[in-house]
């Protein structure tokens, strides 16, 4: 089984940019996300559930499911937050299974913005925050995302706090300096994880 690292950290910390430089050297990727829009892609069996349950109304015209008033939904009312988590956190787990048993490397990264909201940090061999202060979040959001401070603000606040995060955190690169800095945390992190993936192998203690 290969040795998997966790990458978390909160909105517009880097989490993106920092996993495409490990991808970039090789290591696979498998994106917590890109998971969670797959099991509800148009034609599969939790979208029907999801639309059995909330109505014609969770869907967009063009048929796929309409996210944001989903969200909506789930923000006013925990029992259907529960719902919605009770038919989707099983499905990703095993997609997520799955694709980390097809990996044929020694080791993977499995990006998981909401690794600590979601108690997932225990899945992984190693965990690694990617950290930068809550200002510098929120103006790298607002620049990306050409939101309003406010609106930056509002997601901060909803998201797991910087403190939670690095409590799970074996490693922490801090995100604040330039491209630089981030290179050489990550090739001392490369090198680590290969190292560790070996040892879990057995082929070097
Ligand atoms: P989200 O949680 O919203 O998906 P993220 O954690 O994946 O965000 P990125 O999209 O990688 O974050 O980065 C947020 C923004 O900050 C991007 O515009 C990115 O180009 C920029 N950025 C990332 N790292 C740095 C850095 N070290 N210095 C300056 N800008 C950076």
């Amino acid at each position: 089984m290969t040795y998997v690292v966790a990458l978390t950290g909160g909105i517009g910390s880097g989490k993106t940019t920092v996993a495409n430089r490990f991808s970039e050297r090789g290591v696979p990727v498998i994106d917590a996300d890109k998971i969670a829009r797959e099991v509800v892609a148009p034609g599969s069996a939790a979208l029907q559930q999801i639309v059995a349950h909330f109505g014609d109304q969770a869907l967009l015209p063009e048929g796929s499911l309409d996210r944001s008033w989903l969200r909506q939904q789930i923000f006013a009312d925990p029992q259907q937050k529960t719902w919605l988590n009770n038919l989707l956190h099983p499905l990703i787990q095993q997609r997520t299974q799955e694709m980390i048993a097809a990996v044929t490397t020694d080791w993977c990264l499995w990006v998981v913005p909401l690794l600590v909201e979601n108690n997932l940090h225990l899945k992984a061999d190693r965990v690694l925050v990617i950290d930068v202060d809550e200002e510098t979040q929120i103006s790298r959001t607002m620049a990306r995302d050409r939101i309003t401070r406010q609106q930056a603000e509002a997601i901060l606040i909803a998201q797991a706090s910087r403190q939670s995060r690095l409590a799970v955190a074996d490693d922490i690169i801090d995100n604040t300096g330039g491209p630089a800095e981030q290179e050489q945390d990550i090739n001392t992190l490369f090198r680590l994880y290969q190292r560790l993936a070996l040892v879990k192998k057995g082929s070097v203690s």
